[in-house]
Formats: C-alpha cells, sequence, structure tokens
C-alpha cells in the first residue's frame, strides 16, 4: 500500500499561538511550565489534524521554539563559548537565539550576549540560526527534543516518524567559530557521528521504525569533499541501528548528487513539484529494497494541487516500484505554507473563486492522502474528488481574474528597444548634471523616515475607518511637509518625500495593482515567533490607478530642491509575495515591470527629475544551482530595466540594495544600468570595496555611510574616515553620500544627528576638493 506521509508541520499554529506563548515567556507574563505545557497541546493538536486528514506518517521533531538547526546544535550541546555561563538550558537556548541582556542581581552577574547569526534557509524566506563549530568540538547527545516527542506522541497513539537535520548538513551549513576561519566544519564529522549514532539508537529503543533525515544541501553545487562526507556518513548509520534512514532533499533537484541513492540509505524523498524530471532520472538507480518519496504538493505556495498530473507521476513510480515502496509526501516541510484556508473568512465571503483555487497546509494534508488513496483504489475510489479538484482549476485556468488579454498583449510584443534607455550612461550624466545641478558628493537618503506611533496609530484609526480618507490625507501631507523642511534644514541634497503612507514595501504597491490579493491568516514564519503574511499574485499584474503621482508631486511642490521618486522593483515585488504557478516567473514579473513603467514615466511627466527602483530581493532570488544563474539574471536584470528605461537622458534613476555582499553577481548589478545606486556598506569595512579594484563600476554610486540598523550615531571622524577609504576605490565624481538603508526604524533624535554629521562629511571633502 502506498503511505500518505508528510515532512513536517506549521509548528507556529493556527493563529500563531507559539508565537504567543514565546512572546509571552520572553516577556515573564508565563512561566517555563506553561510555555511547555503550551507548546505539547499545539504539538498534540497538530499530530491529531494531519492524522484527521489522512496522513499515515506524521512528523515528530519538526516542532520547535525557535529554530531546528538551533535546537539541533544544542541537543548535541553545541553552545558557543560565550553563552556557556548561562545555566537554565531554555534560557541557554533563547540566548544564543536572540541575545540576552540581563542586569546584575544579588545571586547573579550581569548578562550581556548578542544573538547568533541567523541566515536564509536556502531560497525561502526563513531565516536560520547558524551553528558555530571550534576545531576542538565536542559533541555530547543531551536530551533530544525529537526523541521527547516522538514518544510523547507515541504515548497518544499516534506512531510518527521523526525528523532531524542530517549529519551533513548540519556541519556544512555552519560556520567556524570566531578566531577559527580557516577550518573546515566537515572535519568534525567522526566527532559528530557518535552523536548521531546514540541519537538514532535512543529512537530505535523508542519504537521508531524510520527516521527521516533531512539533508536539503544535496540540492547544491556541492565539493567533492562533502560528497565523500555523505558516503562516510550513511555508512556508519546504516551499520549502527535497525532503524530505516529515509534521506530527504527539497527545494531543487539533486542532480549530480545522485550518488546517495545508492545503497546508502533505505529511502529517498525527491522535491517532483520543484523538479519532475527527477522521477525518471532516479528510478533506475533504486535498488530493489529502497523506497522512493515522492514530494508531489508544493510546500512553498498556497494554491491547490494539480491532483491528476500528480497521479501520472505517482503511477509511473508504482508501476515500477510497487506500491510497497511508494510514499507521497508534500515537497518540503509544510512549516513555509500558512496552516489553514478555514481560516479565510474573509476571501471566502469576498471572492470565492479566489478562495476556491487556495490550499494551506491542512488542506495539502489532505491533497496527499486522496492521491495516495487513488494509487491504492484506482483514481475511480476518488472520483468526486479528483473531479472537484479539476472543475477548481479551470476555474482558474478560465478565470476573468486570472487573464488579462490586453496585458497578455503587451508582455509579448514588448519592443527590444524598451529594455534599455535610449543612451548611455555618460550621456545621460551629462543632461542630468545640467538639469539637477547638483555639488560634488551630493546627499541623499534611501527612502523612509522614521515610522513614529503617531503614523501607526493614524493608519491604524484609517484602516479601521475611525479616520477619514480625508483627514488621514491631510496627516500624511502634515508628515511629508515635516521630512521635507527637515531634510531642507539638514542640508540633503535629494529629497526624499519619507514614505509615511507606506506600511510595507510590497503590501502597498500589492494594493494598488491588479492581481493582488491579500490573505488574513497566509502567515509564515519568517523566523523564531517572527511571522509574515505574504500578499496573493493570483492574476495578471496591471495599475489600478497611478500609484505615487499625488504624494511625490506634492513633496516636490514644497521644495526646489530635487525630489526622488519611490518604487519597488519588479523582482522584489515578485519575490515578496505568493506568487501564481501558473504561468512563468519571468512573465509575472514582465507584467510588474511594465506596470512599474507606466508609473515612473508618469512620474518624469509630472516633473520628479529622479525615480528609485529598490530591488533588495534580486540577490537572494538566485537559483540555489549556478547554472541557473545566467538565465534567472538574465530576465530580473531585464525587468528591472524594461521599468526604468521608458525616460528621458535627463530624468536620474536610482537603485538601492539592502547588502553589499554582490561580488558574485557585480556585472548584473553593473547591469541595471541604473543612474545612481546605493548599497549597504556599514558592517563589511573594506570588503565591499575591495571588487572595484579588480572590476569598474561605471555609473554614480553610494555605499553606505553609516549603519543604520543601530541607534548609535557614527560621528563625523568615522564617516571621514569611511568616505576617505571609498575614495580609494572610487571615482570622485561618482561618488555619493548617503545613510546604508531607510530611516524607518529609527527615532528621529538619531536620524537627525547622523544626518548632519554625514552632511558635514560631504562639505569637508568638497572643500577639501575645491582648496
Ligand atoms: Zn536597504
Amino acid at each position: 500500500m502506498v503511505s500518505a506521509t508528510n515532512l513536517g508541520f506549521p509548528y507556529v499554529g493556527a493563529k500563531r499561538e507559539l508565537k504567543k506563548l514565546v512572546e509571552s515567556f520572553w516577556s515573564g507574563k508565563i512561566s517555563e511550565a506553561d510555555l511547555i505545557s503550551g507548546a505539547h497541546q499545539l504539538q498534540e493538536t497538530h499530530w491529531k489534524v494531519q492524522q484527521e486528514q489522512g496522513i499515515e506518517q506524521i512528523p515528530s521533531g519538526d516542532f520547535t521554539f525557535y529554530d531546528r538547526m538551533l535546537d539541533t546544535a544544542c541537543n548535541f550541546g553545541i553552545a558557543p563559548q560565550r553563552y556557556q555561563h548561562i545555566q537554565n538550558p531554555l534560557e541557554q537556548y533563547f540566548a544564543m537565539a536572540r541575545g540576552l541582556q540581563k542586569a546584575a542581581t544579588a545571586t547573579s552577574e550581569k548578562v550581556d550576549v548578542p544573538a547568533m547569526e541567523m541566515k536564509k534557509w536556502f531560497d525561502t524566506n526563513y531565516h536560520f540560526i547558524v551553528p558555530e563549530f571550534e576545531p576542538t568540538q565536542k559533541f555530547e547527545l543531551k536530551t533530544a527534543r525529537v526523541v521527547e516527542q516522538f514518544k510523547r506522541a507515541k504515548a497518544l497513539g499516534i506512531n510518527t516518524r521523526p525528523v532531524v537535520v542530517g549529519p551533513v548538513s548540519f556541519l556544512h551549513l555552519g560556520k567556524p567559530a570566531k578566531g577559527f576561519e580557516e577550518f573546515n566544519t566537515l572535519d568534525l564529522l567522526p566527532k559528530v557521528l557518535p552523536a548521531y549514532v546514540e541519537l538514532f539508537k535512543q529512537l530505535e529503543a523508542a519504537g521508531a521504525e524510520w527516521i527521516q533525515v533531512d539533508e536539503p544541501i544535496l540540492v547544491l553545487d556541492l565539493e567533492s569533499n562533502v560528497k565523500l562526507a555523505f558516503e562516510k556518513a550513511y555508512k556508519t548509520l546504516a551499520g549502527a541501528t535497525q532503524v530505516k534512514t529515509l534521506l530527504t532533499t527539497y527545494f531543487g533537484r539533486i542532480d549530480n548528487n545522485v550518488f546517495i541513492v545508492k545503497d546508502l540509505v533505505d529511502g529517498i524523498h525527491l522535491d517532483l513539484a520543484r523538479n519532475p524530471e527527477q522521477l525518471e532520472a532516479v528510478l533506475p538507480l533504486l535498488n530493489d529494497k529502497q523506497i522512493l518519496s515522492l514530494g508531489l504538493v508544493d510546500g512553498r505556495n498556497i494554491w491547490k494541487n494539480d491532483l491528476n498530473k500528480s497521479l501520472d507521476l505517482a503511477e509511473k513510480a508504482v508501476a515500477a516500484l510497487g506500491s510497497e515502496r511508494v510514499l507521497v509526501a508534500p515537497s518540503c516541510s509544510l512549516a513555509h505554507s500558512p496552516y489553514s484556508t478555514a481560516f479565510e473568512k474573509k476571501i471566502k465571503a469576498e471572492n470565492p473563486e479566489l478562495f476556491s483555487w487556495l490550499s494551506y497546509s491542512v488542506e495539502k494534508c489532505a491533497e496527499v492522502a486522496t492521491i495516495a488513496k487513488a494509487l491504492n483504489g484506482g483514481r475511480a475510489s476518488v472520483q468526486a474528488e479528483l473531479n472537484a479538484n479539476a472543475a477548481d482549476l479551470e476555474s482558474r485556468r478560465t478565470s476573468k481574474q486570472t487573464t488579462n488579454p490586453a496585458v497578455r498583449e503587451r508582455v509579448a510584443a514588448v519592443p527590444a528597444q524598451d529594455y534599455k534607455r535610449a543612451n548611455a550612461f555618460p550621456h545621460r550624466r551629462e543632461a542630468q548634471v545640467k538639469k539637477l545641478n547638483l555639488p560634488l558628493y551630493p546627499t541623499t537618503t534611501i527612502g523612509s523616515f522614521p515610522q513614529t506611533k503617531d503614523i501607526r496609530v493614524a493608519r491604524q484609526k484609517y484602516t479601521k475607518g475611525e479616520l477619514s480618507q480625508a483627514d488621514y490625507d491631510i496627516f500624511i501631507k502634515e508628515e511629508m511637509k515635516r521630512v521635507v523642511e527637515f531634510q531642507e534644514k539638514v542640508g540633503l541634497d535629494v529629497l526624499v518625500h519619507g514614505e509615511p503612507e507606506r506600511n510595507d514595501m510590497v503590501e502597498h504597491f500589492g494594493h494598488l495593482l491588479h492581481g493582488y490579493g491579500f490573505t488574513e491568516n497566509g502567515w509564515v514564519v519568517s523566523y523564531g515567533s517572527r511571522c509574515v503574511k505574504p500578499p496573493v499574485i493570483y492574476g495578471d499584474v496591471s495599475r489600478r490607478c497611478p500609484m505615487t503621482i499625488d504624494e511625490i508631486v506634492y513633496a516636490q511642490s514644497l521644495t526646489k530642491k530635487p525630489m526622488k521618486g519611490m518604487l519597488t522593483g519588479p523582482v522584489t515585488m515578485m519575490k515578496w509575495s505568493f506568487v501564481r504557478n501558473d504561468i512563468p516567473a519571468k512573465d509575472l514579473c514582465t507584467q510588474i515591470a511594465l506596470a512599474l513603467r507606466d508609473e515612473v514615466v508618469d512620474l518624469e511627466t509630472a516633473g520628479i527629475p529622479c525615480i528609485q527602483v529598490d530591488e533588495p530581493a534580486i540577490r537572494e532570488g538566485l537559483p540555489l544551482r549556478r547554472q541557473d544563474w545566467d538565465a534567472y539574471l538574465d530576465w530580473s536584470v531585464g525587468c528591472f530595466r524594461l521599468s526604468t528605461a521608458g525616460v528621458r537622458d535627463e530624468t536620474q534613476i536610482h537603485t538601492h540594495m539592502c547588502y553589499s555582499d554582490f561580488n558574485d553577481i557585480f556585472d548584473a548589478i553593473q547591469a541595471l544600468d541604473a543612474d545612481v545606486i546605493t548599497i549597504e556598506n556599514s558592517k563589511s569595512d573594506e570588503k565591499l570595496l575591495k571588487i572595484f579594484e579588480r572590476k569598474q563600476y561605471t555609473n554614480e554610486i553610494g555605499p553606505g555611510l553609516y549603519d543604520i540598523h543601530s541607534p548609535r550615531v557614527p560621528s563625523v571622524e568615522e564617516m571621514k574616515t569611511r568616505f576617505a577609504d571609498m575614495l580609494k576605490y572610487l571615482p570622485k565624481h561618482l561618488l555619493w553620500a548617503n545613510p546604508d538603508c531607510g530611516l524607518k526604524s529609527r527615532g528621529w533624535p538619531e536620524v537627525e544627528a547622523a544626518l548632519i554629521n554625514m552632511v558635514e562629511v560631504a562639505k569637508h571633502f568638497r572643500e577639501q576638493d575645491s582648496a
């Protein structure tokens, strides 16, 4: 019999219960015992929900208070030195996750430790805690949460499949501790394996038959030493216990890492939602005992599965292996998808058609179960479900909400010349110099100014209907006026309106575009207890109306200095949303680019001389395999250019990137052909600047002069040093002075002090130059 299985569940809960629990614990409102019993209840609910949906192999150990990589580190007793004096294990765990500050008391010393580093989990918007290792690292199995969770489920009569982070991914995704940068974390494999063997033995003793071992790095390009580590690790683990290992990969294709299939594990899970072609490649490689887990239901999106299409693929696997050796599963852990559509009452009432296309985690479990049923009893045994599914898919395919012929025609007929400015940068620069009349080292900011409590309160009142449109507009105008006057006073050269009307750089525009929808409960964890609720792109995208003209034109009317129009770029508008999966990403991005292009042209027509199109997500969108980079960069850079190239030479196009680590995509950044780029530079010292020794950036550039992520005000001297560093690497006529990111999260006093110092620095170098 084919089994319906799951790899992981949205542990945060239906209504973000876990968030509330841990945050109450952090603020001292509930005790450790309350936190733990609350978490137990939540896990129990989640196991039962999955069971009710027809999942036969339910995961345990996928629940975490903060992050599973951090859990793994703590399970093996790996706390960096700086946290080791914290006695209480849970307090130590959260200190590693988010830092800890405690004043001294009569019985304890003062504690002040920062959090460990976070990194993005592959190409998701989830961030994991990066484990730190020393060359002499000891691994010792402590109380493993996965064993405890397995036992608790068993006591409830639920036989689960425990989930662990595999040893090779664990070491490879970790980093050497400070001071040991030269050592390779994989050298620790012989030391970590005994701890894993002990863990497997404990799970075996508790009654586990299978263990799900997550090794997601198998979808990356791996060096030969990593491959050797896999062979060594899985030979050791296979010989140590009778318990069977299901090795799971997801988010991509295993491709040239397919060696892992050969006799090393008892079963393998493949992401067939992303890469269905893997099935054909892997089937002939399995030995006659190995099982195959088919990742058919996309765990990364919110759309209903095409059940018939999944069955076409699954039937091939069953034909080749027999039903005993096939599992059906989501493509990856469902923690990357929201909880259940049952809580989307608003969409259900207001847009029932859109609602009928949605499937969150609970519904995805049911889809997995239906596929398994069809494989066991024939498609006819679930005919009603298949018919309903086909009808929903057909409604989506043919709906006026998804397809706008005018948009489609426009995308199909974009002339090649629309992808580039009429003239090259040197020529444009002449026109811009003449028009803008800016001093050497022009000063500007990235766009947002402090979002104060007043602004948040006004927005809330407005959303609730307690503040009228007219009153809200007056309020926003007052805010803009304050920001413009402030910038005049400080002496900045290119001004911004401050973005008081925006809550978020994607959602704000989503409301002004056709094709975007908004959920009530579409939450997914971003890191720790922090969740995000991305907008949903379900239809062809076009502007509902001009999006920013009123605000920017008003702001420009308050000053003689040039005002920057502010937009979010097409790649970011797409990457930070749940995107439709019924058209290629490139086509969707082109639709957004065209909508933005119209806005950019309208801003120019309205007399706005500078327009900034932010693209912070362009780098995080890079495919996991290097081989796929060129194709991605080609269309993503193309879409940025399409959105910005409709203006005259004298209109200055700016862009901003929230990172400095762009050495590997330098050529793509140059190819954006923005007239001015502002980038983060604050934390990387001269690392960013070093690239300009090897590569020439030909357009204007403003590497961040100071770090806005900290409330500290940098001194004039400090920024002078940094600016002098920049002048070593970059031609002076191309250099701008600006902070490294938007000022939204900062308070007014520090913003004022820092910007006054920054303007002073630009002035100093200008005077030095003319002397
Ligand atoms: Zn930024």
